[in-house]
């Protein structure tokens, strides 16, 4: 509600009238499936309660001008002449408007103001909620019928093609279709989702490290370059076709690298679906362990864990009430998440917080995430 406030609050000051549309698309943690989105496999994120917003209005002329809060920054661009400048974050919003073109929309300009208390490079995917907030903002005002498989596919394609970054569909597609109280399982190759509850009794809870990704993209790059070489030699479209029997039989055949990328990205796809399974029938220990073994397979097999994260998730899997924990995102820095018994949160909380202090001399900044619904606008408030 706040930043709701503060953005409509910032338009009348920036633009001197009140914003007619509001938008918003949420952030996500993901519980379990990791890397595995682009291999063409299963994820289990949910949307969480914090997000971007943006408060516009459309206006006639051939600029669309946007104020970000976070960076006390105007930036306009012209949607007859999109160019790229590497300009910073209006990048993400440019690159939207040049893919929803490239699909044969036709745009309207706007101005408006953007806010969000989603951290950045936290690892709960800032970057795809500006992406979806920026197409339903277009899609609002353009009569652009809102279909959210279809823009978070889009989104994914300004963030590969013209941010640079070469990241799975996950993060878009939870930003653009998550459930109150639900996480989704999400097959990345026919896109079909099933909503599957959290277990009775439990909360999730993200564990920022404070530390953060810096400039990593290539590894993210390489990994997807190894996963890539290894389905190539098993002759399959990606990892997700094969199974851990057949790599298995072959893969004293791969060299030690491939061999350890390959086998997070496969056990990861079965410790997936598993996961799901215990949340249907609401086994919070089994989903709990599920979590754990993923965090072991990303620090030694995908290595994309660091020195804070193994410091984080070991300080919450020690605390009573914790049934899992493990870094989540893309790695590199930024948060853990841990399942957690609701009656114990709060001194789960303090503890964690504490134990991460001493073991790293830094500050978390610890927040209790609810599942949360997707991408939405709002004309009258
Ligand atoms: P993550 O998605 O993990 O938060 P990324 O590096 O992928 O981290 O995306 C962060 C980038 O998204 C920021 O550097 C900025 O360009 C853009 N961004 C995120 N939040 C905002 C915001 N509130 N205003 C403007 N740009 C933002
Ligand atoms: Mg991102």
């Amino acid at each position: 509600m706040a930043i709701q406030q503060d953005v409509l609050e910032a338009f009348e000051q920036q633009f001197g009238t009140s914003a007619e549309i509001l938008v918003q698309s949420p952030g996500r943690v993901n519980l379990i499936g990791e890397h595995t989105d682009y291999n063409d496999g299963f994820v289990l994120p949910m949307a969480i309660n914090r997000a971007i917003w943006i408060a516009l209005q459309p206006v006639t002329g051939s600029e669309v001008t946007a104020y970000s809060l976070a960076f006390d920054e105007t930036q306009t661009f012209d949607l007859s002449d999109l160019s790229h400048t590497d300009a910073g974050w209006i990048e993400y919003v440019k690159g939207v408007a040049a893919k929803l073109q490239e699909a044969g929309h036709q745009l309207t300009d706007w101005q408006g103001v953007i806010g969000s208390d989603i951290p950045m490079g936290a690892g709960l995917s800032s970057s795809a909620a500006i992406e979806l907030a920026t197409a339903q903002a277009f899609a609002a005002i353009s009569d652009i019928p809102w279909q959210p498989k279809e823009m978070a596919l889009l989104s994914q394609k300004a963030e590969n093609e013209w941010v640079g970054m070469k990241s799975g569909i996950m993060d878009q597609m939870i930003s653009a279709v998550g459930e109150t109280g639900h996480a989704l399982l999400i097959d990345c190759r026919s896109l079909d989702t099933q909503s599957v509850p959290l277990p009775d009794g439990t909360v999730v809870v993200v564990l920022d490290t404070s530390t953060r990704r810096g400039l990593v993209d290539s590894k993210y790059n390489e990994r997807r370059e190894q996963c890539e070489q290894v389905a190539a030699y098993f002759g399959v479209p990606a990892l997700r076709d094969v199974s851990l029997e057949a790599f298995q039989a072959r893969q004293h055949e791969l060299e030690d690298l491939s061999r350890m990328r390959a086998r997070h990205v496969i056990t990861e796809n079965d410790r997936t679906l598993d996961a799901a399974e215990a949340m249907r029938k609401g086994d919070a220990v089994k989903l709990g362990e599920l979590m754990n073994a993923s965090h072991v397979s990303m620090r030694d097999d995908f290595e994309i864990s660091t020195v804070e994260l193994d410091r984080m998730v070991e300080c919450a899997q020690g605390q009573e009430g914790c049934y899992g924990a493990r870094m989540t995102g893309g790695g590199f820095g930024g948060s853990a998440v841990a399942l957690v018994q609701t009656e114990e949160v709060e001194q789960f909380v303090e503890e964690t917080r504490q134990c991460y202090e001493e073991k790293t001399g830094l500050e978390a900044s610890i927040y209790i995430s609810e599942a949360s619904a997707g991408t939405s606008y709002i004309r009258e408030w």
